[in-house]
């Protein structure tokens, strides 16, 4: 990662950590990731970790990675240990160990006594709903519970016997004392504990009472001595909540909350609600679905880390709401794969052409590299044969103006071989295309024909020479770029039925040993990925389409002639 290092996009959080440490308000500067193990990582959280990571890798800081634990219902570990798979596959690395709320529930528990000791931090016996009626609208005050009044001993005695398990789920809580006429409803008194008999990942049943995220938050980062803790802008009405309970707890430091707006990505959903109902209804195959925004999915659909890194890096940090074209993201990825990915030849839709003046041992294959800037990626022989494989809509019998691929009585180049000619179109009874008879020009390997310019280029593969291979091809998986803001209808009906369409194509035998997860350029068609569970080097051959290649005939023409075929 260090080398060819992207230059950093300056943004107002950059300006903030420059400044305090210009100032010296920090000689070091700490971030940190706090995702809630209750579902997988998705574009949104990318740009985040990029985010906390990037700046402590570039101001020589560093970045902690908190699980956010106070939900146990909702939890688990097998999101957990997806998550820093997520994290470290982006190519980042937390500082020492992973950390938990819950490694400080004992700690909240005590700062919650020491609140309810100063007479800032209250238990509630209202209901819920009650509750919620007290606490007024945006343009009602609330009103204060008949229990906000009680002594500190009290609260003390009933604070220790909720954690003691003697009442039930749901029958108090502990809140804190603040402004029940606040402007800001978050400082209406607002919960910081409740009793759930829940059974926690890492605590077990040790607890019977949680405490609420807004509290356990600006503790957890003030005891990291994290200096900036960057979040999202739903949180920009609860910063003044973050700063109330440090600036009564004695703690060593105060964090600054600084909000920037999520990322949202058109086409898709991020949120992981969303993505928790597309996996429980079976709209994709889980998480890691190759159309999923999420990390996994991006991974598996052959996405990059480096490119999605360029990604987060291009759409920058601010604070206006913005959505994000899906092409932006795709870009970033097709410019990091034309880079490095080597290209070989694979048919998705194949067309039999048999060569009718084919010489047995006379018509020759040739070597080509596999990329052409990177020699160092090595070459193959693309071996030429009697028959061959074309790509179905490589032919047409009626094409339209400006065609310059197959058509009868036209030549094409053939990749890396010879100039073919079609002679003559068989169909079956039906009156389907099953086959072409053609003929090469022998005198065309290497060289351009004589007298005449032949301008289409397609791809091939011999015949006897292929391997069979599964290829998905993916499209976007809603039909509208916000499948989620018609409130009147929900998302999941606006799912596109094509987004994926599974080819029984043949590939190069140059790929056959490709380890789950290689990238490939497949000329003309576009990014593959080796699928990283259904793959199988040297046996059933499985590749996803992770982007198609922009603007793939016009550059396809003008690679060919550059190279002079
Ligand atoms: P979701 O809304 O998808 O459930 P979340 O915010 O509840 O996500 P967390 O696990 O709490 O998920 O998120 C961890 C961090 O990632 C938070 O700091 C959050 O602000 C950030 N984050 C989540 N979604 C986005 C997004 N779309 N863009 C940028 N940052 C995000
Ligand atoms: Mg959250």
């Amino acid at each position: 990662m260090s080398s060819n290092k992207p230059v950093p996009v300056s943004h107002f959080i950059r300006n903030i950590i420059e400044d305090d440490l210009a100032n010296k308000k920090h000689t070091e500067i700490i971030t940190r990731f706090p995702p809630e193990p209750n579902g997988y990582l998705h574009i949104g959280h990318a740009k985040s970790i990029c985010l906390n990571f990037g700046l402590a890798l570039d101001y020589q800081g560093c970045c902690n990675l908190r699980f956010d634990d106070t939900n146990p219902e909702k939890e688990s570990e097998e999101y957990a240990r997806a998550i820093q798979e997520d994290v470290q596959w982006l190519g980042f690395q937390w500082q020492g160990k992973v950390r938990w709320a819950s490694d400080y529930f004992e700690k909240l528990y005590d700062f919650a006594v020491e609140l309810i000791r100063q007479g800032k931090a209250y238990v509630d016996d209202l209901t819920a709903e009650e509750i919620r009626e007290y606490r007024g609208t945006l343009t009602q005050p609330g009103k204060p519970s008949p229990y906000r009044d009680r002594s500190v001993e009290e609260n003390l005695d009933w604070f220790r016997r909720m954690r003691a398990g003697e009442f039930p789920d749901g029958a108090r809580v502990l809140r804190a004392k603040i402004d029940m006429a606040s402007g800001n409803i978050n400082l209406r008194d607002p919960t910081i504990y409740r009793i759930r008999r829940a059974h926690h990942i890492r605590t077990g049943d040790a607890w019977c009472i949680y405490p609420m995220y807004d509290y356990t938050h600006c503790i957890s980062d003030a005891l990291e001595g994290i200096t900036h803790s960057l979040c999202t802008l739903e949180f920009e009405d609860h910063r003044p909540l973050y700063d109330w309970f440090l600036d009564r707890l004695d703690m060593s430091a105060h964090p600054r909350q600084i909000e920037f707006s999520r990322l949202e990505l058109s086409y898709t959903v991020t949120s992981k609600r969303k993505l928790l109902q597309l996996v429980n209804e079976k709209h994709v195959s889980g998480w890691d679905d190759p159309r999923m925004p999420t990390i996994i999915g991006m991974r598996r659909r052959g996405y990059t880390p480096s490119g999605i890194r360029e990604f987060t890096r291009r759409i920058g940090i601010s604070k206006s709401e913005n959505m994000v074209d899906m092409a932006v993201l795709e870009a970033c990825i097709r410019e990091d794969l034309e880079a490095c990915a080597p290209r070989v030849m694979a048919v998705i839709k194949p067309l039999k052409a048999v060569i009718t003046n084919y010489v047995e041992g006379g018509s020759q294959s040739r070597e080509a590299g596999f990329h052409p800037e990177h020699p160092e990626l090595g070459s193959r022989l693309v071996p030429f044969g009697k028959e061959i494989w074309v790509e179905a809509d490589d032919f047409s019998e009626n094409p339209p103006a400006g065609w310059q691929r197959l058509t009868p009585g036209g030549e094409v180049r053939l990749r890396y071989s010879y100039v073919m000619r079609c002679n003559e179109v068989i169909k079956d009874d039906a009156g389907n295309i099953i086959e072409l008879r053609c003929t090469i020009d022998s005198d065309t390997l290497g060289k351009n024909p004589a007298g005449r310019k032949v301008k289409g280029v397609i791809h091939w593969l011999a015949a006897d020479h292929a391997l069979p291979a599964e290829i998905r091809l993916y499209d976007r998986l809603f039909t509208v770029p916000e499948p989620d803001a018609d409130k009147a209808h929900d998302f999941c009906e606006f799912i596109n039925p094509a987004s994926l369409a599974v080819m029984h194509g043949w590939v190069e035998a140059a790929v056959k040993d490709a380890a789950p997860e290689t990238h490939y350029q497949f000329e003309r068609l576009g990014y593959f990925c080796a699928d990283r569970h259904d793959h199988q080097p040297g046996g059933k051959l499985r590749f996803n389409r992770t982007v198609t290649l922009k603007d793939s005939w016009t550059r396809d023409r003008s690679q060919a002639e550059n190279r002079g075929v």
